[in-house]
């Protein structure tokens, strides 16, 4: 469980994306800390159908001290509010009672309520926050249970979405908003079946005899982790070797089907082994280590993470590609996840888009104004019309830089300057100006901000 060194060096950098804190109805202020680690056990029993979870986030105050504000959507009711809902609570080795760590509305909109410790913590301190809590189906729009596959088996996928507040790792593990990096450990244990089961992921699993450790590198964010645990005779894995533009060692791409989603998966394989070759050598280097890690699900699936994805044959294009814009390059907060969903719309041949892809339209100054980018710091969604006037919006920019080659070389000019990091819709921006010479913040205004 060794923390990657580089966390140290940047833990007393001030987060330049962090939101501000947010003033809390009974006075204080709820403020997001700084997390180093998150170590989490999740117990799965499929004789009963029962799951808990202990988890162990170990974080820093900034020079601001305050309440702390993360997120957990287990042990809610259907609305995500009421009380905490969990077993234990323990900070700095302290019990606390568990409603000491309960939903509040900071501001960001309905859903995008997070878990306030009440307890003032002063500027600068690290501490240990220790949460046990019965494992179900998560208080977020459109997540879902865990799959018990009969007495002796399950199928369990972490499952997030951009689409709605609580969807990322905290649905399941206690978790800071998407900018902030950290360690993630998570280990998962099988109880009283035999039957063999796999555990597909981008982290690196370790067997421990009852199940698996999973460890998660220090640049993941909550946005980042893919895991999912099948019954090993439910599933359908390939592997083969790949070589990608500007990468020494060959990259594996292994792939997993459910027996129950009729796909050719070698087709499937050949498909994502092509966009990767084609992507590496249109936009930039793959940033996510020794492989891509492809689960093909039933209709209705599609996600992206580091390297990784979960989605039926219909949205691959799309989520492979979104591991160069999404995850190569990730949103500094939820607020910026419209760029790579809108850019993505405009990239490829998704089902999504409305138009075909590589549009270079021209885009007028008088249409319906659109927000993209929620105004609120902690507003934690992407909105719906990234996918349509966000990929009309790129259409419209396509024209203004004198076409799709264009703006595709700008694209990836800016992929390659932040790859592996996180990027802003201001970066953008600023990045589109100086690259083009072209004045766009009139469309940005009105099309990215909705301002009139
Ligand atoms: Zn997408």
């Amino acid at each position: 469980m060794a923390l990657d060194h580089a966390k140290g060096r940047l833990a007393a950098m001030p987060d330049p994306y962090s939101p501000p804190p947010a003033p809390l109805p009974g006075g204080g202020h709820a403020i997001a800390v700084d997390v180093e680690e998150v170590s989490a056990k999740v117990r799965l029993e499929p004789g009963t159908g029962e799951a808990t979870a202990t988890a162990e986030v170990r974080f820093t105050v900034g020079s601001l001290g305050g309440r702390p504000a993360l997120d957990l959507r287990q042990g809610l009711d259907g609305s995500g509010q009421g009380s905490s809902g969990l077993d234990s609570l323990r900070l700095d080795g302290r019990p606390l009672a568990p409603s000491a760590w309960a939903p509040a509305d900071l501001g960001g909109g309905p859903g995008a309520q997070m878990r306030v410790l009440d307890v003032e913590l002063p500027a600068g301190g690290r501490h240990r926050l220790e949460v046990g809590y019965p494992l179900a189906q998560p208080s977020a729009q459109g997540a879902l249970p865990i799959d018990w596959r009969g007495r002796d088996g399950v199928r369990w996928d972490l499952w997030m979405s951009d689409l709605h507040p609580g969807r990322y790792l905290e649905m399941w593990v206690p978790a800071p908003l998407c900018h902030d990096r950290f360690a993630l450990r998570v280990d998962v244990e099988l109880v009283s079946t035999d039957r063999p089961h796999v555990v597909v992921t981008n982290g690196r699993a370790e067997p421990t005899g009852s199940g698996w450790a999973v460890h998660f590198p220090y640049r993941f964010t909550s946005l980042s982790p893919m895991l999912v645990v099948a019954p090993a005779d439910e599933v359908e894995q390939r592997q083969t070797e790949i070589t990608l533009a500007g990468r020494p060692a060959p990259l594996a791409l292994r792939s997993t089907r459910h027996l129950d989603v009729d796909v050719d998966l070698e087709a499937c394989e050949a498909d994502v082994a092509s966009w990767l070759v084609s992507l590496a050598q249109r936009y930039g280097p793959w940033v996510h280590g020794d492989a891509m890690t492809v689960f093909v699900w039933g209709p209705g699936r599609g996600m992206e993470y580091d390297g990784a994805t979960t989605a039926a044959e219909g949205a691959l294009e799309h989520e492979v590609f979104h591991s160069w814009f999404g995850r190569g390059v990730k949103p500094a907060c939820a607020g910026d996840g419209w760029i790579d969903e809108a850019w993505t719309s405009w990239a490829t041949s998704t089902r999504r888009s409305e138009e075909p892809r590589y549009g270079a339209e021209p885009l007028d100054l008088d249409g319906e104004p659109v927000v993209l980018r929620p105004p609120h710091p902690w507003a934690r969604f992407t909105p719906g019309a990234s996918y349509t006037a966000g990929a009309r919006l790129f259409s419209g920019l396509a024209h203004l830089l004198g076409g799709a080659p264009q703006l595709r070389s700008a694209m990836a000019a800016w992929y390659r300057a932040n790859a592996g990091g996180l990027v802003s819709t201001d970066g953008l921006e600023s990045h589109l100006r100086a690259w083009s010479g072209v004045d766009i913040g009139p469309w940005w205004q009105r099309y990215v901000h909705g301002q009139g």
